[in-house]
C-alpha cells in the first residue's frame, strides 16, 4: 500500500468515490481511498437511486442538477456500465398549502434557471399509465430532470474514472486511527498499514462521527432507518415498455417508481427511528439491512393504492430497510472540519446518490482553490458546535425525518433536543411570554406572546400568530424603547502589537480609531465576501469583533488561518460574553437613570464604544444599531445579565419599554436595508454586487482579496443589490423568489418582510445590473403569484441615519 499521499479519502461509498473522481479530474491523482470493506457496502448499495432536482434552495437544486448532468453519460465516459433512466418526476398536491409551496418552488427554480413547472391533475394523469389523481389532487409540480441510477454501478464507475486517472483505492482497509504529526500531516492507520497524508477527507457515511473521533474531532452524524418496498413483477408493467415519471406524493408521504417490471415504493410516513443511538454503528454492518418494517409501508399503502390501483395486485418481493446518515438539520456536512486544518468532512449525507456529485466538486474546490464556486455555508460542518451533542443530533434528525415531506413553512420552530445553549435570562424571558426559537444552538426570544395567541406554533404562509405582537414590538422600538437579550452573539478578541495590522490584512476596510466602531468585510482571495464583523477598538492594541451567530466557528477558523506567527493573540469570545440590545428614542433616557457615564451624542456618538457601568455592572457599551434606532448594544458578562436586564426593564417602565425578539429585529433590519449574512450576501457575491464597495479601502495597502477587488472595480458588477416595495396585497415574500420584468426573470429576492414601522411590505434582492431603474415597476413572484413591486432605496427607514446619529 502507498505510504504517502497528498489526500486520503476514508470511505468508499458514493460520496467518497465521487470525491476521488473529482480530485483526479482536477489533477490530484496522488490520492488514496481507504474502504473498510467492499466499495458501496455502507448505505450506498441499497439506495433507491433517485436523483431529484426538486429542492427548497438554490444549492439543493444545483446539486441535483449537477448530479444528473454528470451521471447521465458517466458510464460511457469511463467505460463502466451504468443503468441510468431519465424519467422525470411529478409531485401531486392535495392541499392548497402544498400548491402554494409548489408555487414557491417553481419560483426558486425560475430564479435559479431551472424548469420545474406546474401541472394540472389531467396533465399528470396523462403522463402516468398507472396513477390517477382521484378527487383529492389539486395540481402538482413537474421535475423534468429527475431520474434513477443504479447506485453501486455509479460508485464503481466513479471509482474506475478515478483509478484511470491515477488515484488508488484500497478495499478491505478499515481505518483504525488518525494522528497528526508536528508537520501538520496526518498519519492514517489501517489494518493494511499507514498512509501519511497532507489532507484527510472523512467520507465515512453513517460512520462519520467515529472517523472524526479518531482524529479528535466531533461531527454530529446519526443513523436513521429508511425503507422502501419492491413489489413482485407485474404483467402490466412488463407489457408497458414506455418511460413514466416517478411520483413523489408528499401529502401521502410516498415515492413510487418503476423498478424493472415491478414497483419501488418508499415512504417517510413513519417516525424517524434512530439506530445505534447509544453505541454508534457496529464495525460489521457491511451489506446489511435492518429487519423489515412492514407496518411502516402499510401506513401509506391504502392511500397510495387509491392513486395507483395496480399496486393492490402486487405482492411484496423484498423490503429494503437500511441505514441512512443524517445531520441534525438533514443537510450534508461538507467542508473544513472545525478547528482542524486540512481535514474535511463529507458525511451525514442523507441523499448521497443525489448530492455526491456536488460534494465531489465542493471538496475538490476547497482543496484546490480554498473556496468554492457555490456558497456552501448551508452545508459547512462548522454550523454545528460542541452543543450539537449526540442526544441533540438524534432528536433533531428524527424530527427532520418526520417532517421530510411537511410543508417547509419559513417560521417552523423546531422543538426537539432543546434547549442546548441559553443565557441566564432564559427562564425570565419564557415567564414573560417569550416564544423562544433557536439560532446556532442558542435559545433566543423570537417574539413575545403579549396578545396571548392560543396556538403560538400555527403555521401559514399568510397570517401567523406573531404578526400582531411583532408589529407592537417594532412600533414600541420606533416610538419608545425596547430591550432584547441577544444570546450567542459571535465575539472574538484580538490583542497584541500586531493586532491592527493583522486585522487590516484580513478585513477590507480601515481599522477604527480607539473608541470607535467600524463594520467591515472579510473577502476571499477571489474577492468574494467571506463574512462581516463589527470591529470595536477598545485600545490601541485591543479589538472586539462581533459577528453573525451562525459563523462563529467558520469565521474563527478563517481568522486563525491568517494569524501571523507572533504579535497577535486571537481569542474566541471575550469577558463580556452576553449582549443586550437597548433600542429606541428613549434608550438614552433609560440608560441615563442607570449610569454616570456621559451618553450625549457628543460624548457617545453613533459608532463609538466605551467601557461604562450600568446598574453597577461593568460593560462595553457600543453605539450601534442593527434596527436603525438610537440605541446601544450592551456587552456584559453573562452572569451580570439578570441584574442588568431587571434594572433596565424597571427604569424603562416609565418610558413604555417593551421586550423584543428576533422577528422584530429582522423586520427592522430589512426596513433599514441592512444586509443579513447567509441571506443577502455570501461567497457568491462581490462587494460591488452587494452594494458594499464603500466598505473597502483600496488605498490602505494589502489585504486579502484586494487584487481581485481592484480587477472588479474595472468592470461593471454582474448584480445590483436593490430594495423593492410590494404594491399589491401579498403574503410575505420568501427568499429566492424571482423578480420579473416583461415576463423575464431579472433577479431574485434574498430577504423580505412586512415593515411594521414603515407600513410597507419590503424585499431586498439582486437584479442583473441595469435591468431596473429606481422607481421602475416590476413583479415579484410570491408563492407562484405575481405581485406588482417597485424598486426603492433598500433603506426605507431613516435613509440619512439621522435617528442613529441623534
Ligand atoms: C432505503 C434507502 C433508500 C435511499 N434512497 C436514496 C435515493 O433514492 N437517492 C439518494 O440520493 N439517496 C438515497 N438514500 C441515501 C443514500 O443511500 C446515502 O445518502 C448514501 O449512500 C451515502 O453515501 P456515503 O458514501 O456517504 O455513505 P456510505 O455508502 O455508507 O459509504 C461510507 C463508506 O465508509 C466506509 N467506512 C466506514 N468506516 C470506515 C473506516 N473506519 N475505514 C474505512 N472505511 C470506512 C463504509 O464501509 C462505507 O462503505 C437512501 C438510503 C436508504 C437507506
Amino acid at each position: 500500500m502507498k505510504t504517502h499521499a497528498r489526500v486520503v479519502v476514508i470511505g468508499g461509498g458514493v460520496v467518497g468515490c465521487a470525491i476521488l473522481y473529482h480530485l483526479a479530474r482536477a489533477g490530484i491523482s496522488d490520492a488514496v481511498l481507504l474502504e473498510r470493506d467492499e466499495l458501496t457496502s455502507g448505505s450506498t448499495w441499497h439506495a433507491a437511486g433517485n436523483i431529484p432536482t426538486y429542492a427548497t434552495s438554490w444549492l439543493g437544486m444545483r446539486a441535483g442538477n449537477y448530479a444528473w448532468q454528470l451521471y447521465k453519460d458517466l458510464g460511457e465516459r469511463v467505460d463502466s456500465p451504468i443503468t441510468y433512466r431519465h424519467t422525470g418526476a411529478f409531485w401531486p398536491a392535495h392541499t392548497t398549502e402544498r400548491m402554494e409551496l409548489f408555487g414557491h418552488i417553481e419560483g426558486i427554480a425560475r430564479s435559479a434557471g431551472f424548469d420545474l413547472h406546474h401541472l394540472s391533475p389531467a396533465e399528470m394523469d396523462a403522463m402516468h399509465p398507472f396513477w390517477t389523481p382521484g378527487k383529492t389532487v389539486l395540481g402538482g409540480i413537474m421535475d423534468p430532470y429527475e431520474g434513477d441510477i443504479d447506485p453501486s454501478q455509479l460508485t464503481q464507475a466513479l471509482a474506475k474514472g478515478a483509478r484511470d486517472l491515477g488515484a488508488k483505492i484500497k478495499r478491505f482497509s478499515p481505518v483504525t486511527g488518525i494522528r497528526q504529526k508536528p508537520s501538520g500531516e496526518r498519519v492514517v492507520s489501517s489494518v493494511n498499514g499507514e498512509v501519511t497524508a497532507e489532507i484527510v477527507v472523512n467520507a465515512g457515511g453513517f460512520y462519520g462521527a467515529k472517523i472524526a473521533a479518531m482524529a479528535g474531532l466531533a461531527v454530529p452524524v446519526v443513523t436513521l432507518e429508511h425503507q422502501y418496498l419492491v413489489t413482485e413483477p407485474l404483467a402490466e408493467l412488463e407489457a408497458h415498455t414506455g418511460v413514466f415519471p416517478l411520483v413523489r406524493d408528499p401529502d401521502i408521504r410516498f415515492y413510487l417508481r418503476r423498478e424493472r417490471n415491478a414497483f419501488l415504493l418508499g415512504s417517510y410516513a413513519h417516525a424517524g427511528r434512530p439506530a445505534w443511538a447509544d453505541t454508534g454503528p457496529p464495525d460489521n454492518f457491511a451489506h446489511q439491512l435492518f429487519p423489515d418494517s412492514v407496518e411502516d409501508i402499510l401506513e401509506v399503502l391504502e392511500d397510495t393504492i387509491a392513486h395507483v390501483p395496480l399496486l393492490a395486485e402486487a405482492g411484496a418481493q423484498r423490503f429494503v430497510n437500511g441505514p441512512i446518515p443524517y445531520a441534525p438539520d438533514a443537510l450534508p456536512l461538507v467542508g473544513p472540519a472545525a478547528g482542524a486544518r486540512n481535514f474535511y468532512h463529507a458525511t451525514g449525507v442523507q441523499i448521497g446518490i443525489t448530492h455526491s456529485a456536488a460534494i465531489g466538486k465542493a471538496i475538490t474546490e476547497w482543496i484546490t482553490e480554498g473556496e468554492t464556486e457555490w456558497d456552501l455555508a448551508a452545508w459547512d460542518p462548522r454550523r454545528f458546535g460542541d452543543w450539537a451533542t449526540p442526544d441533540y443530533a438524534h432528536a433533531r434528525a428524527s424530527e427532520h425525518y418526520d417532517l421530510q415531506y411537511a410543508v417547509p413553512y419559513p417560521h417552523r420552530n423546531m422543538q426537539s433536543g432543546r434547549p442546548v445553549q441559553r443565557t441566564p435570562l432564559f427562564d425570565r424571558l419564557v415567564e414573560s411570554g417569550a416564544i423562544m426559537g433557536q439560532i446556532g444552538g442558542w435559545e433566543r426570544a423570537f417574539w413575545f406572546n403579549t396578545a396571548h395567541a392560543p396556538d403560538v406554533n400555527r403555521l401559514d404562509y399568510h397570517e401567523e400568530p406573531w404578526h400582531a405582537p411583532v408589529r407592537r414590538e417594532c412600533e414600541t422600538v420606533r416610538d419608545a424603547v425596547g430591550l432584547m437579550d441577544h444570546g450567542g452573539f459571535t465575539k472574538y478578541t484580538v490583542t497584541g502589537p500586531g493586532a491592527a495590522e493583522y486585522l487590516s490584512h484580513v478585513f477590507c476596510g480601515k481599522m477604527p480609531a480607539i473608541g470607535r466602531i467600524k463594520l467591515s468585510y472579510m473577502l476571499t482571495p477571489k474577492g468574494r465576501i467571506w463574512s462581516e464583523a463589527t470591529i470595536a477598538r477598545l485600545a490601541e492594541h485591543h479589538f472586539l469583533l462581533c459577528g453573525p451567530t451562525l459563523t462563529d466557528q467558520r469565521d474563527f477558523d478563517w481568522l486563525a488561518a491568517h494569524l501571523p506567527e507572533t504579535g497577535v493573540t486571537l481569542t474566541k469570545g471575550c469577558e463580556h460574553d452576553g449582549a443586550l440590545l437597548l433600542m429606541g428614542p428613549r434608550s438614552r433616557d433609560v440608560l441615563a437613570t442607570l449610569t454616570d457615564a456621559n451618553l450625549s451624542a457628543a460624548a457617545a456618538p453613533w459608532l463609538s464604544v466605551a467601557r461604562i457601568r450600568v446598574a453597577g455592572v461593568a460593560l462595553c457599551a457600543m453605539r450601534v444599531s442593527y434596527v436603525g434606532e438610537l440605541g446601544w448594544e450592551l456587552h456584559a458578562a453573562s452572569a451580570d445579565l439578570p441584574v442588568l436586564y431587571e434594572a433596565i426593564m424597571a427604569a424603562g417602565k416609565r418610558y413604555g419599554i417593551c421586550q423584543f425578539g428576533s422577528y422584530a429585529l429582522n423586520a427592522m433590519r430589512i426596513e433599514k436595508g441592512y444586509h443579513g449574512w447567509g441571506a443577502d450576501f455570501g461567497t457568491e457575491y462581490t462587494l460591488y454586487d452587494a452594494g458594499l464597495s464603500g466598505f473597502a479601502d483600496l488605498e490602505k495597502g494589502g489585504f486579502i482579496g484586494r487584487d481581485a477587488l481592484l480587477a472588479q472595480s474595472d468592470c461593471p458588477a454582474e448584480w445590483e443589490w436593490v430594495g423593492l416595495e410590494l404594491l399589491d396585497h401579498s403574503p410575505d415574500p420568501l427568499p429566492a423568489e424571482p423578480i420579473i420584468q416583461a415576463s423575464e426573470v431579472i433577479g431574485y429576492m434574498t430577504s423580505g418582510t412586512r415593515g411594521f414601522r414603515t407600513g410597507k411590505v419590503l424585499a431586498l434582492g439582486y437584479i442583473r445590473r441595469g435591468t431596473l431603474g429606481m422607481g421602475d415597476e416590476c413583479s415579484l413572484c410570491v408563492l407562484g403569484e405575481e405581485s406588482r413591486a417597485r424598486r426603492v432605496n433598500p433603506c426605507q427607514y431613516d435613509p440619512r441615519n439621522l435617528i442613529q446619529r441623534s
